[in-house]
């Protein structure tokens, strides 16, 4: 059965979630922020087949390159907006804080709305577009969780004021999560309480 375990990174707290199922090495991530606190947070032996980035700001991809030195056949999967932002660290808005983050590999699968990607034997994702945060998000859901990124957190207004970010989309996007949300738990980018970022 898939078990989900949330990591915090430091850079900005955003929230990282490992895929994995008990006796399996093989496990996949939901973003990367910040590569040495999932090296931290894996058990020994533990392989990241893929990452799935729910969006292509640097506060969900910076440690793309470090996470990618670790395991070097990890597939990274985005949107294709997302992927172009993964090469430009103007796009994923590194540029602008502490340091420019672009990725120096070329292992991208690019996703697109209902896309479905085989995890494990008994567990698939599901991919959803969900813009309005910006072009390239994309929510993530399994039979009982989803993975929203910036694209709906609890109790907090999703940001739209970001160059390419869209209100009147971000509320339509709200909606569908939400509706995924009745008989799933929400597993958000960043949490109510130690949430700082605008991006
Ligand atoms: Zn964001």
């Amino acid at each position: 059965m898939l078990q989900v375990k949330k990591i915090v990174g430091k850079l900005l707290s955003s929230n990282m979630y490992l895929l994995y199922e008990e006796g399996i090495d093989d496990c996949y991530l939901i973003d990367i922020g910040d590569s040495s606190a999932i090296a931290e947070g894996l058990s020994d032996g533990m392989n990241v087949k893929g990452v799935f980035l729910t969006h292509s700001h640097f506060d969900h991809m910076a440690g793309i390159n470090g996470l990618c030195r670790m395991f070097p056949e990890c597939k990274v999967y985005t949107s294709e907006c997302g992927k172009d932002a993964l090469y430009s660290d103007k796009k994923n808005f590194s540029l602008y804080h502490e340091q420019s983050v672009v990725y120096n590999g070329d292992n991208v699968k690019v996703l697109h709305d209902g896309d479905t990607v085989a995890l494990f034997e008994d567990a698939e994702l599901y991919v959803m577009a969900t813009p309005g945060h910006c072009p390239s998000c994309l929510t993530f859901y399994t039979d009982n969780y989803v993975f929203t990124g910036d694209s709906y957190i609890p109790e907090v207004p999703v940001v739209t004021k970001l160059p390419k970010g869209n209100r009147a989309l971000a509320e339509i996007s709200k909606e569908k999560i939400l509706k995924l949300s009745k008989v799933r738990e929400i597993m958000a980018g960043h949490d109510k309480d130690n949430w700082t970022s605008m991006f």
